[in-house]
Formats: structure tokens, C-alpha cells, sequence
């Protein structure tokens, strides 16, 4: 059994080629996890299959099954994962002063765009007849796993910094999985993963090792594609941790406009917090990189991230940039786009929010250009972050002089 649209695993550093087909990761011909691989089709192959029609309607990301690195035979391990809204945002528009469309993420199956790499991952995994799926995870990749894990019937057992948001512990824990609670960082943690991984020949979904998570997680790049194709936007706005999901976004949009569905593609820009900043800083050819994580973002706050290679060939080949936001920032636009829009994300879903403004501010858009920023994950998994964009509650008496109190009399 071959896929006979996936050519090869090719190592974006020494360009050596493995089989597809085989369990691998990175190239071995680097120190750690440097050889990041890349997935290449045969995209005579893929046009062949790819009968659907472009026309916005999107029941879930396995439309672009053509796309996706498996197996003809294959049944995926799926819950509808994709096919997200694309919004019209006139009033945050109108609040940042540029044409803003939000593609909304946090409307996936776990509350994050992970979903769209955990499905692929764990149709993987059952491909390859492994029953033991594991990650490391800032939170919401354990989350998302442990849902796919489940839904596939297989064991989940994921590394997760301690400090992890309540909300993205519980999820996972609800799912089934065996949630370890690693005393140290997310890269800690992502270390103990890939030891355990060697040492057990568990299915590892780290995305940024594994190379079909940016595949699975170009599918938003692929909607995106298809849902602006009338008008493609200026910029795509992504925040970014190890940096795979904004290479995913870019991957899926340009394959769009390489096959001719759309006419243009647009720039990307990475955002990262000011506490978290190394793929800026390579980005930027700062001399030295920052290795720390410190930001209330939890799901961008990666010390050294995986894939820098990727989202720096996102942001080079799109005539893209990146830029860096404070946590002050990132609240702020966390309420920002819930109060004037209703979307509620968490706070590296708003980041690419604190983003546009930023760039905005030092001319990086022009108001007069179009943004499309993704909300990567949903708010209601950390109420904590989002009570310190809020302020508290008005607390009252039962009682309606109370109420008169903050509104006057209606008489
Ligand atoms: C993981 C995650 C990101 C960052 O994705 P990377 O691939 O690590 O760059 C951004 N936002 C949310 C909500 C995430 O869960
Ligand atoms: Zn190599």
C-alpha cells in the first residue's frame, strides 16, 4: 500500500529524502530535532482526486481529503474538525481602522485549530497500528489528542508543563488520557515526550517534529483559499509558538493559488509575545535569540520553538513579517474582539488582534489594505486570562434598588 500523491519526506535542511510511508520524524542527519522534514505531493495526482467544488460551502476539513497524507482506504479518525466560519467583523473594523474578517478556530471540535493536526495524527497512528498516542503540550494539543485518542480507541498519554491553564488539564483528563503533569517548562516537558517516545515507540503528535501535523494543519490555509478566493485579503495574521500552524496556513494558501483556485495570496504576519519572541528574533537576524517563555499566552509561550524554519519560510516566501505584543496587548484584544464582534478567544487566539494594531500603529499595514486574522483557540478554556482583560463581575443585592442605582429610574 503506497500514497501515491505524497512523493517524499524531504529534510528542509540537507534536502535528504525519506519514505513516506515509513515512521519517522526528523532527518537524522542533525543534532536533536533540527531536520525538520517537509511533505511533498504529486500534485497531478491530487487535482485528479480533488473533485469537490470551490465554492465556499466546507462541511469539514476532509473536503481537501485529496490534500491530506493518507492512505486511499484509510477511515479518519475524525469529529468535523475544520470548516470553521469566516466572519465579517465590521465593528472591529471600524475599532482598528482596517478591513478585518476573522476566521474563527475556537468553533472546532476540542476549542482549537489542533484538532485539524490531531485528527490526521491519529489517522496516522491507526495506519500504522500504534496504540499508544503521545504529546507534549503547552495545553491545547494534550486537549485536542486526547479527544482524537478517544474518539479512535486508542491510549493517550500526553506531557504537559504543570502550570497549564485548569481548563486545558481537565479537558483532557475528561477524554480519558493519561495527563503527566511535568514539574518544569513546556520545553522540559516536550524533551521527557520525545525520550518517552525512543524509549516506548509510542505515535508522537509533537507538531513540529512530526511532519504530518503541519499537513493536517494546512487545511485552515486551504479554507482560507477557498473561502476569500473572490477577494483574497492583504495580510493572514497568525500568532505563533513552535511555528507550525502559520507555516500550515501558508502552505495550504499558496498550494491554492499553485493549482489556480485563487488568484493571489496574501502576506503573512507571525505574531509573537514580547516574552516568547525567538522566531522574531531569527526572523529579525537578532544576534542573540531569547530562549525564555514568559507570557500569559499559554499556548504561544514556547522558549524554543520546533519549527522556526517553517514559519520564517512562511513569512519569507509571503513577503510577510512578524512582530512582538505585550500581555497588556494581547488582554486588551481579547476583549477587543469579544466585545465588539461576540468571538471569544483565548489569548493567543486574540494575538493576532494585538497584532494588526500593532502593525497598523508602525506602518507595517496600511489602513487601506485587508486583514484576516485566525482565532486559533477558544476563550472558555481560560477564564483566568480572560478575567484579567475583564475586570470582575458587579456584584449587587437582590434587590432592585441596586440595579436603579447603576441605571436611574424608568419612570
Ligand atoms: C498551539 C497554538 C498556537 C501556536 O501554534 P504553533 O504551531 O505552536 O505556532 C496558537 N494559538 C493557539 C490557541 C494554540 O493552541
Ligand atoms: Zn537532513
Amino acid at each position: 500500500m503506497v500514497m501515491d500523491h505524497v512523493q517524499t519526506l524531504r529534510c528542509t535542511l540537507c534536502s535528504a529524502t525519506y519514505d513516506p510511508d515509513q515512521v519517522i520524524y526528523t532527518c537524522p542527519n542533525h543534532e536533536g530535532v533540527k531536520g525538520i522534514l517537509e511533505v511533498e505531493y504529486d500534485y497531478d495526482v491530487v487535482l485528479d482526486r480533488f473533485e469537490e467544488a470551490v465554492d465556499g460551502t466546507i462541511p469539514s476539513q476532509w473536503k481537501y481529503r485529496a490534500f491530506l497524507p493518507v492512505h486511499e482506504e484509510t477511515e479518519p479518525v475524525t469529529l468535523n474538525e475544520g470548516g470553521t466560519e469566516l466572519y465579517e467583523a465590521p465593528n472591529l473594523s471600524a475599532e482598528l481602522g482596517v478591513d478585518t474578517q476573522v476566521k474563527d478556530d475556537g468553533h472546532c471540535p476540542t476549542g482549537v485549530l489542533k484538532d485539524r493536526a490531531s485528527s490526521v495524527s491519529v489517522t496516522k497512528a491507526r495506519e500504522h497500528g500504534r496504540d499508544v498516542v503521545t504529546c507534549a503540550s503547552t495545553g491545547n494539543a494534550a486537549a485536542s489528542l486526547s479527544g482524537y485518542a478517544a474518539r479512535a480507541g486508542v491510549n493517550c498519554r500526553i506531557f504537559v508543563p504543570g502550570a497549564a491553564p485548569e481548563g486545558k488539564l481537565a479537558q483532557p483528563l475528561v477524554y480519558g488520557a493519561d495527563v503527566l503533569a511535568v514539574d518544569g517548562t513546556y520545553d522540559e516537558a516536550y524533551d521527557l515526550s520525545t525520550e518517552a517516545t525512543e524509549e516506548y515507540g509510542w505515535y508522537n503528535r509533537n507538531a513540529a517534529i512530526n511532519p504530518f501535523q503541519v499537513e493536517g494543519k494546512r487545511t485552515v490555509g486551504l479554507e482560507l483559499a477557498e473561502q476569500t478566493r473572490e477577494d483574497p485579503p492583504d495580510w493572514l495574521v497568525f500568532s505563533m509558538g513552535d511555528g507550525c500552524t502559520i507555516y500550515g496556513g501558508w502552505k495550504g494558501y499558496r498550494e491554492m493559488a499553485d493549482l489556480g483556485f485563487v488568484d493571489d495570496t496574501p502576506k503573512m504576519l507571525g505574531v509573537q509575545a514580547e516574552g516568547a519572541s525567538a522566531i522574531h528574533e531569527v526572523f529579525h537576524d537578532h544576534d542573540d535569540v531569547t530562549e525564555v517563555a514568559e507570557t500569559l499566552a499559554d499556548s504561544i509561550a514556547v522558549g524554543r520553538p520546533r519549527n522556526t524554519v517553517k514559519a520564517c519560510k512562511a513569512l519569507e516566501e509571503s513577503g510577510g513579517t512578524s512582530l512582538l505584543v505585550t500581555d497588556e496587548e494581547i488582554l486588551a484584544a481579547e476583549r477587543t474582539l469579544g466585545s465588539t464582534e461576540g468571538i471569544y478567544a483565548e489569548p493567543a487566539g486574540a494575538a493576532p488582534v494585538a497584532g494588526v494594531r500593532t502593525a497598523l500603529a508602525e506602518g507595517i499595514i496600511e489602513p487601506a489594505e485587508s486583514v484576516c486574522v485566525v482565532v486559533t483557540g477558544n476563550g472558555l478554556k481560560d477564564t483566568k486570562s480572560a478575567m484579567k482583560a475583564t475586570g470582575d463581575v458587579t456584584h449587587i443585592d437582590p434587590d432592585l434598588g441596586d440595579v436603579q442605582e447603576l441605571y436611574g429610574t424608568n419612570r
